[in-house]
Parts: C-alpha cells; structure tokens; sequence
C-alpha cells in the first residue's frame, strides 16, 4: 500500500468528459488500496479566461484581488472530481488551498509555499478518503489567498508530497514523459525514461513548461521521487532521478527554449567603475529579473552593455534605461523583444568539450546569428531572432543526435 500524490494538469481535467476519465483512474487506483491525494489544475483555457476577465474590467488588476479571480479556477475542477469519485463509491473530500492552510509568502502571483498543514490531509487518509486539492493556490499569514505562478500546481503537488513523505509524486499531462524537446516543436523528439533532477531543473528553468521551475526545485530539496506521465496513455513515463548511471549516457539530455524574453542594449557607456550597477540597478529595484548580461570589451573608454528579462517587463524595463542611458550620457540605446533563447542542457557536458563548437557549428550552418551566448557546467544558452526558432532547434536535436533514429554527429 503506498502513498501517491497525483496531479493532473489542465488539459487532463479539460471537459466533464475527461475530469470522469480521471475519476476512473482515481477510482481504480484507490480499489486496488492506494493512498491517494489528488492535485488537479483549473480546467484548460479556465485560468487564461479569468487573467482576460480581470484585464477587461481594470488596465492593472489589483494582484490580491486577481488572485482571489484566478484561484476560481482550481475551486471547480476540485469539486467536479470529487463529486464524480462520490459516484464511483470512494470517498472522497476536495479541499481549497486555503482550507488546507498551505501557507505562502504574500508575493500575489508568484507566492513560495513556507508550510502545510497536513493534519487534515492525515486523518481523512486513515479514515480511507481520497483527498483532492486545489493546485496554485494558497494563503498567506493573514489568510488573504495566494496564487503560486502558472503551472504552479505541479509545486503543489510536489509541496504535498514533501510534506507527507509520499512514495511518489505524479505529474499526469498531456505528453507521456519528459522529451529530448518540446515534441510540439520537434516531431522527432525522444521521450525520456529518466533524467536527473539538475538537468530537469535546467530544462525548466530555461523553458521547457512541463514542469514549473519551484516543483522541480522542491522535489530536489527534498528528495520526492517525481515522475511525469500521460493522462491519456499508459506508459511508465519519466523518472526525474538524483543521479544517471546509465552507462551510454548521451552528453545531451535535451534542448530547451524560450520565447518569453526581450532584449535591450545601451550603446557607448563610460567604462568605468559602478557602471554595471547604475544600469541594472533600477531593473533589480523594480523586482524585475534579469536573465543573461554581455558587457562588451570597452573601445575609447566606452562599453556596451546588453542584458534580456522577461518579455512582459520589456516596456517597464525600455522606459528605466532610456532614463538611465541618459544619466550615463550613452550614445545610443535599442531594444528587441523578437529574440527567442535555445539552450543545449546535459551533465555529459561536464566531461566532454566540442559541445559548444558543435552547437554554434550547426547554427551557423543554417545561417542563423548569434546574437548572445551564456553557459554553465550543464548547459549552454544562445540568443537568436526568433523567426529562427524551430530551424534552430531542429538542426541542433538532430546534430546532437537525439532524433528517434539519429546519431551524434562527430566531435
Ligand atoms: P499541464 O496542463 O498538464 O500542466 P503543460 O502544458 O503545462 O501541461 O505541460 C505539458 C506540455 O509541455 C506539453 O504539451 C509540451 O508541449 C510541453 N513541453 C515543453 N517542453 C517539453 C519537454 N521537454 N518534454 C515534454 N513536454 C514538453
Ligand atoms: N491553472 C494554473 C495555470 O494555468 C496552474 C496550473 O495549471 O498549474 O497556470
Ligand atoms: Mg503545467
């Protein structure tokens, strides 16, 4: 008898149609004496319709108040499913963020999970119940309701997991597993059966939305064994795992990209001590994150400074530096939110070299430009115009040989 914690994401709870198929899965996994809690996602498209809803009626959303709209979402499919298993004959009880006092900070839209109560969850787990909850959703100190970030409901999950020492947690989508790429992108994309959490969280970190970074993070810190698996399909899907023996381990795991950044330059800044930090400076101030930064070798004194952050803070961010392109007596300033990042990720990278040459050998093949380029052990990251997106991940999957039937190109 073990105890999971599933969740199963929007498009799985999408229709009353699909939250029954969940309910018989729910159900027969319950029959056969599993200890089940359940996570489930807003129906698809749900949370989208309410952040257009709170926009339609104000310019800037109140983010206390929208996240009391958007946690609506999660507060039908819990109900829904619990009343479809009630009709399977598992007992079964739905509970809110709240109700289970998943406590967060009180960062409206993007709270980090401090500590849950799991008494309630315990005693209806004796007492032979399922225990469905709301995914993304919390509250802070002051009971006001929180929200965890999109895709945030795999965090819960995880979350809920750690908390209950679970056997395992489960991650029901769309896809069966974890891909070499997003296989939207790449037909030929491999699934795979395991991957190692440092990989996985470099993947979702640097784009690959089937897992929310903070779930990852979670899982990791506190050792819950994570699985990713189709809602649809059965499959042993993938196992996010601490280390990879796998002997013939490829030096790639996966390629990962991301459409959300935009990027700004300041053209012929002084070189000169501070200069970084009067430019980024105000961009931290503002709470905006900032991705990758190249400061060019200086010429006549002077410097170029370019850095990416998310594309929804790229007019925030554009109106801060024409400011401080000012104050700096900068030549020139631009700005460019058409760029996509495309990383190559895996620990193979830590014992082999020619990856990078490889990686900027293929682009350049398909005549695409790099514009900017950052790396870590794991990983290696380049900037490109984003019409080159699909060419660029295309190329680079089959060269590193992690097409369904390919070959690693030699090094
Ligand atoms: P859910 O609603 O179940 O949370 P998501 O849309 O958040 O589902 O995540 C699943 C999607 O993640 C897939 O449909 C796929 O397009 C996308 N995805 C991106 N990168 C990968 C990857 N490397 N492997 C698998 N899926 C990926
Ligand atoms: N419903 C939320 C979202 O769409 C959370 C989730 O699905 O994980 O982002
Ligand atoms: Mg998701």
């Amino acid at each position: 008898m073990a105890l999971i914690v599933q969740k199963y994401g929007g498009t799985s709870v999408g229709s009353i149609e699909k939250i029954g198929k969940v309910a018989d899965k729910v159900a027969a996994r319950a029959k056969a004496g599993d200890k089940l809690i359940v996570t489930v996602s807003a129906m698809s498209g749900e949370t989208n319709r309410l952040i257009a809803l709170a926009h339609e009626m104000s310019a800037r959303p109140n983010p206390r108040e929208l996240d009391v709209l958007i946690s609506t979402g999660e507060q039908m499919t819990i109900a829904l499913l619990t009343m479809a298993l009630l009709d399977r004959d598992i007992d079964a009880r739905s509970y809110t963020g709240g109700q289970i006092r998943m406590v967060t900070d009180d960062a409206h839209g993007k709270a980090r999970i401090k500590k849950i109560q799991s008494r309630k969850m315990k005693a209806d787990l004796k007492a032979g119940r399922v225990v469905v909850v709301a995914g993304f959703q919390g509250v802070d100190d002051n009971g006001n309701i929180t929200t965890l970030g999109r895709g945030g409901s795999d965090t819960t999950a995880v979350a809920i997991a750690a908390a209950l020492k679970a056997d395992e947690c489960q991650i029901y989508t769309d896809v069966d597993g974890v891909y070499t790429t997003d296989p939207r992108i790449e037909p030929k994309a491999r699934k795979l059966d395991t991957i190692t959490f440092e990989e996985m969280l470099e993947m979702a970190s640097l784009g690959s939305k089937v897992l929310q970074i903070r779930s990852v993070e979670f899982a990791g810190k506190y050792n819950v064994p994570l699985r990713v698996l189709s809602s649809f399909e059965e499959g042993e899907g993938t196992l996010i795992t601490l280390e990879n023996n796998d002997v013939e381990q490829a030096l790639i795991s996966g390629i990962a990209f991301n459409r959300d950044e935009a990027q700004l330059t300041i053209n012929g800044v002084p070189d000169q001590p501070g200069v970084a930090s009067k430019i980024l400076g105000p961009v931290t101030k503002a709470n905006i994150e900032i991705d990758m930064i190249v400061q060019n070798i200086s010429e006549d004194g002077c410097t170029d400074f370019t850095f990416t952050v998310h594309r929804n803070d790229y007019d925030t961010v554009y109106a801060l530096m024409e400011k401080v392109a000012k104050k700096l007596g900068a030549k020139k300033m631009k700005g460019d939110d058409a760029i996509a990042k495309i990383s190559v990720v895996g620990v193979g990278m830590r014992s082999h070299a020619g990856i990078a040459n490889l990686m900027f050998e293929t682009l350049a093949k398909e005549n695409i430009n790099i514009r900017m380029i950052s790396t870590s052990e794991i990983k290696i990251s380049v900037v490109v115009d984003q019409k080159y997106l699909e060419l660029g991940v295309r190329a680079l999957h089959d060269a590193f040989g992690l097409d369904s039937d390919g070959k690693l190109k030699n090094l």
